[in-house]
């Protein structure tokens, strides 16, 4: 008996050792071998001045603090990173649409009676303004957006959709079929619940490779809406690439990184919230590298992830001043 007490402090102690050295090294940076990465030297700058101009705004619906340590692995910090949950106005003369949703009034009742643990961690945020309520302020009613483009099927950017009764959602047909066998139905099947009667309408990203993105799609066919795959996040996670003749050209990111730092470093969340809203851990991994390479070749656009408050406002502000600022 002596014995084998004697066995179990050792055995516990040592495990207890690794359980806190692990605990720990999930805050140390992460290395990306990218010593052997080719190195960007040649950007193909585009003239954009026969391209449309379109007008894009941020509407930030709620928001949520973090610390930085948390929303970029191995930053020491504990300042505040700023979470939001946004969609953008975009306003090309042959359409006017949202790129994901927002948050709609109803929120918390569609929250409430999902599990604990879900809302006290990823669904714990501020309602700030619903996206009904922005698009009053914009002088605009649900049925005067020709459509809603969703950069994936995760709940916090389908969230805006009950605001928006009957408008079209132009979805990934890869994003589509993925969900069907999983998102759809996860935490008692809010995303459905979610995405209510709405029409849908599928895109495919068949189009050809489009600057370093093996395919793409051109939304309204004149070059301005490149719709571009960004996998891993979730399978048909798609990104959109705006050029306008009207200012810079801009990249909207979805959630292929949180905040800027995730791809200019480039480094995943902490991996407890990485390994929780992601679906290809390795195929994520590198549509991060991806746009870390893209950034590099193109500083003149301003690459922005969804949920990154600090670089919205940064574009707002250059946005309606006019004034040029470091985007990236
Ligand atoms: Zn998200």
């Amino acid at each position: 008996m002596m014995k084998s007490r004697n066995c179990i402090v050792p055995v516990g102690l040592s495990l207890a050792a690794l359980g806190t050295g692990l605990a720990l090294k999930s805050f140390l940076p992460q290395r990306f071998d990218t010593a052997s990465w080719f190195e960007p030297h040649t950007s193909m700058s585009l003239d954009t001045a026969s391209l449309p101009s379109i007008e894009i705004t941020f509407l930030r619906c709620g928001s949520v603090s973090i610390p930085e340590l948390l929303a970029v692995r191995g930053a020491a910090s504990f300042a505040p990173r700023l979470i939001v949950h946004s969609a953008v106005l975009i306003r090309h003369p042959r359409a006017t649409f949202l790129y994901d949703t927002g948050l709609c009034s109803d929120i918390h009742a569609y929250l409430s009676g999902r599990s604990f643990f879900f809302r006290q961690t990823l669904a714990r945020f501020t309602l700030e303004q619903s996206i009904s309520s922005h698009l009053r302020h914009h002088g605009l009613t649900p049925a005067q957006l020709d459509f809603v483009l969703l950069s994936h099927l995760h709940w916090d950017h389908v969230s805006g959709v009950p605001d928006l009764p009957g408008v079209t959602l132009r979805i990934n047909r890869v994003e589509y079929e993925a969900a069907r066998n999983g998102l759809f139905e996860q935490e008692k099947g809010l995303v459905r619940e979610l995405l209510d009667n709405n029409p849908v309408e599928l895109f495919d990203c068949a189009g050809p490779t489009y600057e370093s993105f093996r395919s793409s799609h051109d939304l309204l066919g004149d070059g301005s809406l490149m719709l571009l795959p960004l996998p891993g996040h979730t399978a048909g996670h798609t990104g959109l690439l705006i050029n306008r003749a009207n200012g810079p050209r801009v990249f909207l990111l979805g959630d292929a990184a949180w905040v800027a730092p995730n791809y200019q470093r480039p480094a995943t969340m902490h991996p407890f919230l990485w390994s929780r809203v992601t679906t290809d851990d390795a195929t994520a991994r590198q549509t991060l590298i991806q746009v870390h390479q893209f950034s590099l070749l193109h500083p003149e656009i301003a690459l922005i992830a969804m949920h990154d408050g600090w670089q919205q406002e940064l574009f707002e502000h250059a946005e309606r001043t006019g004034k040029v600022h470091k985007l990236q």
